[in-house]
């Protein structure tokens, strides 16, 4: 498996897979051909599909100014290598200089037809959570030890970074008023939720909607094309960064154990991201939100010190009441139902690790066999629900505006 650095990347929003990848992609290609006076980009599939509206065209000119950018709508999702593709071309003198496909694999990650990259380095010979819980197991490690073994202690400042970069989205987040962009009309609502303390608000509540609150935040600040991080992709980035702003903030656990919080958060996404996807293009919103879930659900584990057999399961109950969970962006925007399933999603990761607490001795279902059955649910899901904007609520929220 790759670095764990490599599922936490910060960018603009408002879709990893749809602004921070091509924005890396078409910066990469222009490094290579920066004496080109012309650059054609033609992007297929889910991007040409909802690529307006993620404001994926923008990206890609912010990457590479000047770019003639091409919605191809025609070619079929079969008949492409990736859900998320893109042709780019360069011309000098009319000419045609280099032609590259490039595919924007899911959490701002890009991959080169026929190249491999720094990205692609192999940082743990562990392919799945098995091999890692029997590694761990057999040295009498932990599984935060095992990460930073592997990874190196350097680890702890690009975290650092990402964690910086995390609060900084919800910090603005929960100041920031108004309508969002891209034509839905949808309000801004981190701030009043997190203002709005209700007469004899219990600690629950109080709890569940400062943590909406915060998720909110950062899921608002991507819709608005501002910086977010990826965990593990824009879409969902506001779930795992809401419940470690809530423990750091609120309950007080400090800045270091939050980093290791995060560590354990990444390998977990890293273990998806290996062995499924986190592409709601590829597999659906179980393959962002679901993940994000499970990544939240062994953040919190790990910070209240469990075993790393309540870690997994904790991570496995998050990702299996997930299964299955289409993504219909209304309108091709990460605001409906994105935003709101980011709350939803922070709240189950909580209750997730909950029940692991008490019953991970009673668990029938490993990690491992979660993930796989997310893959291939992701796999047969009609391609209306894969981010295409074509079935579920994008349809009929359109159909009903039209009506
Ligand atoms: S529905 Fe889920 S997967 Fe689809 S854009 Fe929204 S957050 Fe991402």
């Amino acid at each position: 498996m790759k670095s764990i650095t490599s599922v936490y990347k910060i960018g603009n929003g408002p879709s990893s897979s749809h602004t921070v990848g091509p924005y890396h992609a078409a910066r990469t290609f222009g490094a290579r051909y920066p004496d080109a006076d012309e650059y054609e980009v033609t992007l297929f599939g889910s991007l040409a599909f909802t690529g307006e509206g993620h404001g994926t065209g923008k990206a890609i000119k912010e990457g590479l100014p000047g770019a003639k950018v091409v919605f191809d709508r025609e070619t079929k999702e079969t008949d492409l290598p990736h859900p998320n593709t893109m042709l780019f071309k360069a011309f000098k003198d009319g000419k045609e200089i280099a032609a590259i496909r490039m595919f924007s694999i899911g959490g701002g990650s890009i991959r080169i037809e026929n190249e491999s990259s720094e990205e692609d380095k192999e940082v743990y010979p562990q392919k799945n959570f098995s091999e890692i819980v029997a590694l761990c197991n057999q040295e009498k490690i932990k599984i935060i030890q095992f990460i930073y073994i592997l990874e190196g202690y350097t680890l702890r400042e690009k975290l650092r970074t990402v964690w910086q970069a995390m609060q900084a989205s919800i910090e603005r987040g929960l100041k920031a008023k108004g309508i969002l962009p891209g034509g839905l009309g949808l309000t801004r609502k981190a701030k009043v939720l997190y203002e709005k303390r209700c007469y004899n608000e219990s600690a629950d509540v109080a709890m569940n909607r400062v943590i909406a609150a915060y998720a909110y935040a950062a899921s608002e600040e991507n819709a608005a094309e501002n910086v977010v991080v990826t965990a593990p992709t824009c879409g969902s980035c506001g779930v795992l960064p809401s419940i470690l702003y809530y423990m750091y903030k609120d309950r007080g656990f400090p800045e270091e154990e939050i980093l290791d919080a995060l560590a354990v958060a990444g390998l977990v996404g890293n273990v998806i991201r290996t062995n499924a996807s986190i592409s709601g293009a590829e597999c659906g919103c179980q393959a962002e939100i679901g993940s994000a879930c499970s990544m939240a659900a062994a953040a919190v584990a790990q910070l209240y010190g469990l075993s790393i057999d309540q870690i997994e399961y904790a991570a496995e109950i998050a990702m299996e009441h997930n299964l299955g969970l289409t993504c219909d962006p209304v309108g091709g925007l990460v605001q409906i139902p994105c935003i709101e399933r980011n709350a939803v999603a922070a709240m189950r990761a909580l209750s997730a690790v909950n029940l692991s607490r008490f019953l991970y001795e009673t668990r029938k279902i490993s990690f491992d066999e979660v993930v796989a059955t997310m893959y291939r649910t992701g796999l047969d899901l009609n391609e209306k629900y894969r981010e295409t904007s074509h079935g579920g609520l994008a349809q009929i929220y359109m159909e009903n505006l039209k009506a």
